[in-house]
């Protein structure tokens, strides 16, 4: 699905309302409406028309289909309100990321021709919403003071423990149906020890998020990428409706980051992520006390992602050419297929040089 066309930012720098979304289904598990958060979650989709389904069992059926696509289709459209299982307190190490992983959620609504999630979620792209909030925000204490030493932990030493909130969902594109990433904002920004909440969107609905308590423990990073390649980012906000919502949580308080990724050497790579940087820091211009990180991720696909994304996406011209990578072995020993070294050498140098001339106050947090 293509990006819809690009709006302006508004003159007086506070974010339009964004484009919310309706999902076709919203089921509700009966172990979640035992929760008082699980029955706030029914209380707003009931409020926005959409009726809720009651489930009689806690276990998700009926999802799949013999064709992945129509599997996909119908999942992406379904909201699923959940409790999470005990394995997800048990929390991962994600570097260079973050310190530590937790969930809020898994799935969202995008419809990215590239997914990070393709290949790594179980079963069809149900957006599931956790209904025990509290006890996944009560279990981050015991991670408080911990974490591996990278080097981009290193650069953001400062920050304290790190937790990263967004590897498995878009928590803002579904916040208006989950009122999950406000509790968790306040939840970081009422603990007394160094830690930092962060997360990455893709969305601009900043607009509930604005006068909170964040106390500056929040970072929200924006998931950016030049305009061109913008239709391969389908059921996401705007690129300019994303820069708009980052210039406003950077004048609320917030420090802010930009997350450019996938980065994909389009038709005119150098003038588009160039025109990109500037974008952003005509956004970003005159904001007091500016807390700016940038992280650069180049695109890259593993033999499972791109053949769920083939599924997912048939139509896609998305380059996921072998030919035109080279194999890289993870930890793992899994292969994942990345740009030649020549080209991520010269990509490294145009981007950096690009940040440090039109947006000298970013630090940049790593390349990979
Ligand atoms: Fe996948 Fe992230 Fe795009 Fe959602 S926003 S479709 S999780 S890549």
């Amino acid at each position: 699905m293509p990006a819809p066309p690009a709006e302006r930012p508004d003159p007086d720098h506070r974010p339009r309302p964004a484009r919310l979304w309706r999902p076709r289904r919203v089921l509700v598990t009966p172990a979640a409406l035992d929760f008082a958060h699980g029955r706030a979650m029914v209380a707003r989709a009931e409020a926005m028309g959409l009726p809720v389904e009651r489930l009689s069992a806690n276990r998700l059926t009926g999802l799949r289909d013999a064709d992945p696509r129509q599997a996909y289709i119908a999942a992406k459209a379904t909201l699923a309100i959940t409790v999470a299982p005990p394995t997800k307190l048990r929390l991962q190490p994600i570097p260079p990321s973050a310190d530590w992983r937790f969930d809020l959620a898994e799935g969202c609504p995008a419809h990215c021709q590239y997914c990070y999630l393709a290949g790594s979620l179980q079963g069809p792209p149900v957006t599931r919403a956790y209904a025990n909030l509290d006890a996944i925000l009560d279990n981050l204490a015991a991670y408080a003071g911990q974490g591996a030493v990278t080097s981009a932990s290193a650069e953001r030493a400062h920050e304290g423990t790190t937790f990263e909130a967004s590897c498995y969902t878009d928590p803002l594109g579904i916040e208006h149906l989950t009122g999950s990433l406000s509790a968790a904002i306040r939840h970081f920004g009422a603990w007394d020890a160094p830690v930092q909440l962060r997360f990455t969107t893709k969305f601009a609905a900043v607009a509930p998020l604005l006068d909170l308590p964040h106390n500056r423990r929040t970072r929200i990073r924006f998931s950016v990428n030049a305009r061109p390649a913008a239709r391969y980012e389908g059921g996401t906000d705007p690129l300019d409706a994303r820069l708009a919502a980052m210039g406003a949580m950077a004048r609320a308080g917030y420090p802010v980051g930009l997350t450019i990724a996938p980065i994909i050497p389009v038709a005119g790579w150098e003038a588009a992520y160039a025109g990109l940087i500037r974008d952003a820091a005509d956004a970003l211009a005159g904001i007091p006390d500016l807390d700016l990180t940038v992280e650069l991720i180049t695109h890259r696909f593993t033999p499972i992602s791109k053949t769920v994304l083939r599924g997912w996406y048939p139509g896609s011209d998305l380059p996921l050419d072998e030919a035109d990578r080279v194999e890289k072995r993870t930890k793992f020993g899994t292969v994942k297929h990345v740009f030649p070294k020549p080209l991520m050498q010269a990509m490294r140098a145009h981007l950096t040089d690009r940040l440090a001339r039109d947006l000298p106050a970013a630090r940049v947090l790593y390349w990979t």
